[in-house]
């Protein structure tokens, strides 16, 4: 339904520190299916917008197109906003990486990265132009405003691409984690496409 380009600054995939090259499908990946996504009451991540909005999700995990099982983002989740949307910190973080030149419907893909304590890396994309609150430095809690949404990148509609990474290394081809979300209804399996999730008040 909502199956349509949704990765990365093309800019990026030339930063490779590891091993894994673009485009890579991992072939010893495995399905949503096989997957522990943890418990959702316990997740140390919030919906990224306003207690009282709900949002539909475009891709999410094993989606498919680039979301899918084996690729970097096969664990991200695409929250449909506008232009403009608010932002909030799903966790909080130190911000380590920020772009904001792009310009809606063209490149570079705006994006935020915050790094958690535990050394995972949130990452926020897609962002509006200048459409981040924060700096590189800055440290962030959950809930707070960071940025306004976008349409930058490789993005057919205005959309937040988030998306969770393991440690050590946040540029692309990164491996992503798969999220539950605390402060909406059950997501067992993570957020499902195509559903709205309201945000309810943090604890
Ligand atoms: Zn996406």
């Amino acid at each position: 339904m909502f199956l349509s380009a949704c990765t990365n600054d093309d800019n990026l995939k030339d930063d490779l520190i590891g091993t894994a090259e673009v485009g890579q499908i991992d072939p010893n990946a495995a399905s949503c299916d096989e997957i522990d996504f943890g418990d959702w009451q316990s997740s140390q991540y919030n919906l990224p917008y306003h207690p009282g909005e709900s949002r539909q999700i475009g891709l999410s995990s094993c989606s498919g197109a680039f979301h899918s099982v084996g690729t970097p983002d096969q664990f991200a989740v695409d929250f449909e906003m506008d232009i403009g949307d608010y932002v909030l910190a799903a966790r909080g973080g130190t911000v380590i990486f920020v772009q904001e030149s792009g310009v809606d419907g063209n490149y570079p893909n705006n994006m935020i990265v915050i790094r958690h304590i535990d050394g995972t890396f949130g990452q926020y994309m897609h962002l509006t132009l200048g459409g981040a609150v924060v700096e590189a430095g800055q440290t962030v809690s959950q809930g707070d405003l960071i940025g306004y949404s976008g349409a930058t990148g490789f993005a057919d509609y205005p959309h937040l691409h988030f998306v969770v990474s393991t440690p050590l290394r946040w540029s692309f081809p990164y491996f992503s984690i798969p999220l539950t979300f605390k402060n909406t209804i059950a997501n067992e399996r993570g957020l499902l496409e195509g559903r709205f999730y309201p945000a309810y008040p943090a604890e």
